[in-house]
């Protein structure tokens, strides 16, 4: 989401004359936009504003500006420890950016904007025009959290669910394809919760996917991240009827033990889980699965981690992330005893091993064969080319005959871990 609030942030800065600058030393303005999901997120904005003094420290100073979430959260803090800060935006007040720019450059006063302004965002934003133009883009359709999971911010950073419009969505989808885009990535801190009510009809995430799915030039679509609370029949029904719904779920369960599940206040358990995949398979047999885990929870014991190991053998996870439980500062379990670390570290690497093993079993399996891949990039000076799987995964292909945005069959000649590789054939006389 930060990536989106990024480039939402750089066109409204261009409005005002704002230009984008890959020599840091040029720069008039630097906007650090915080991720607290992050571990150590605080202290990383500390030691880029130290670079940037040490850089400029011969020169102007420049517009230092800290947007995002940790500027949310730690607003009034940042402020007093690091007077190199000059504004404070929170996540849901970054349209109002160029304005303050504006009233710093007369005024030269330290600002500091942090409210809750979601609707005037997304009104605001909905009449500038999205620059973006990569191949694979991400769209905000939803954003806050009022699952309040006991280890998280987003419901204290981004405030409680709100859904975008529906037709603001799709009039901004239909400008990214204008634009080039061959691929939408739908987000939301709990992007299944989507809801939007106009006139008595109620828009969910499967309305927008149904309607996505009918744009000519748009090849695939995805979202992230989801509650499996909200993976209802008419979502999951998605998987049957719209192609280009990529057959790839990320759905975050953080742990396979009911007690942990019940200490993080995740509002599901196991068996709820494993329902909604086993309705997911049984609709799209090819559909592939990645997960999150917390290791290391409060409280977690040898057996409730054994019971994560169980789940994750039983899914087979085609990828996930795992992280040890770091507490978030204003959150329930920040509150709680941690546990041995040493111990939590082992369990980490027992997991991360499981689920590597699986990822390269899963990897081997294309070997050999052809995979349909959307291609997102030219590598410098070769005729190698970077795209990605309908399962996420990149390839590293050679070809010497196609364009970015095309989607190919890819011979896979090799696998890593995370990456495969391959050969693309204009012709079949070739691939023979
Ligand atoms: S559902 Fe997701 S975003 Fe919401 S509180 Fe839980 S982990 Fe955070």
């Amino acid at each position: 989401m930060n990536e989106y609030d990024s480039n939402r942030i750089y066109d409204l800065a261009s409005i005002i004359g704002f230009d984008k600058t890959d020599t840091k030393k040029e720069a008039d303005c630097f906007v650090l936009n915080t991720c607290h999901i992050r571990e150590k997120a605080t202290e990383k904005v500390y030691h880029e504003i130290g670079r940037l003094k040490k850089l400029f420290r011969d020169s102007k100073k420049p517009l230092v500006i800290v947007s995002g979430c940790v500027a949310q959260a730690e607003s009034q803090e940042m402020v007093k420890r690091e007077p190199y800060i000059d504004m404070i935006v929170g996540p849901q007040s970054y349209h109002k950016i160029t304005d303050m720019i504006l009233s710093y450059q007369r005024k030269r006063n330290k600002l500091n904007e942090t409210e809750f302004d979601v609707i005037n965002k997304f009104d605001q934003l909905e009449n500038i025009y999205n620059s973006q133009n990569k191949i694979s883009s991400y769209l905000t359709i939803q954003e806050g959290c009022d699952k309040f999971c006991n280890f998280c911010v987003v419901p204290y950073t981004r405030g409680p669910e709100y859904s975008r419009p529906y037709k603001q969505i799709i009039n901004e989808a239909k400008q990214l394809v204008h634009n080039g885009v061959k691929e939408i990535i739908l987000l939301g801190q709990n992007v299944n919760a989507y809801n939007f009510l106009n006139n008595k009809k109620i828009f969910k995430l499967s309305s927008l996917i149904r309607e996505l799915n009918k744009i000519k030039d748009l090849k695939r679509i995805r979202y992230m991240t989801s509650h499996p609370k909200d993976m209802t029949n008419d979502l999951i029904n998605c998987y049957k009827d719209c192609e280009k719904l990529m057959p790839f779920l990320h759905l975050p369960i953080q742990s396979g033990s009911d007690r942990m599940l019940k200490l993080m206040n995740r509002k599901h358990d196991k068996k709820y889980y494993l329902s909604v995949i086993e309705k997911l398979k049984s609709i799209n047999k090819d559909i592939k699965f990645s997960s999150d885990f917390i290791i290391g929870y409060p409280e977690e014991t040898e057996e409730d981690f054994q019971e994560t190991i169980e789940l994750i053998k039983k899914v087979e996870f085609f990828n996930s992330y795992s992280y040890i439980f770091s507490p978030r500062s204003g959150t329930p379990a920040a509150e709680k005893q941690l546990n041995n670390l040493e111990e939590s570290k082992k369990r980490l690497k027992k997991v991360q091993d499981i689920i590597g093993n699986f990822q390269i079993k899963n990897n081997k399996k294309f070997v050999q064969k052809y995979c349909e891949v959307l291609i997102e990039n030219k590598l410098d000076g070769k005729d190698q080319y970077f795209g990605r799987t309908q399962f996420m995964t990149p390839v590293i292909f050679q070809s010497n005959n196609c364009k970015l945005g095309e989607l190919v069959n890819v011979k896979i000649t090799f696998f890593s871990q995370n990456n495969l590789f391959g050969v693309h054939y204009r012709n079949k006389a070739q691939a023979a």
